[in-house]
């Protein structure tokens, strides 16, 4: 799970997922797949993270291993949506 602190909680802000701007927040994405924002991923299988940049593919099939969980797909899910200029 991403943590932060009592200090760094005031650079996270809640957001509300408008229609348009609903798709990173509500997909799920493969492994290669094209990073459409930059910011954490969580892997649904076995709940790693990792920080993917916009433009970027997400990890292959073979450089992510859920340890123990054999029989689940790896997908990833945004978590936190970082804010990167440029
Ligand atoms: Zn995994």
């Amino acid at each position: 799970m991403a943590l932060f602190t009592e200090e760094s909680l005031q650079y996270l802000e809640k957001t509300t997922p408008t229609l348009l701007g609903s798709a990173p927040w509500n997909s799920l994405f493969g492994p290669g797949e094209k990073v459409l924002v930059s910011g954490i991923y969580r892997c649904e299988g076995c709940g790693d993270e990792i920080t993917s940049n916009k433009g970027d593919p997400f990890p292959p099939q073979n450089t992510h291993q859920h340890p123990g969980v054999f029989d689940s797909k790896v997908q990833w899910r945004l978590i936190v949506e970082t804010q990167t200029k440029g």
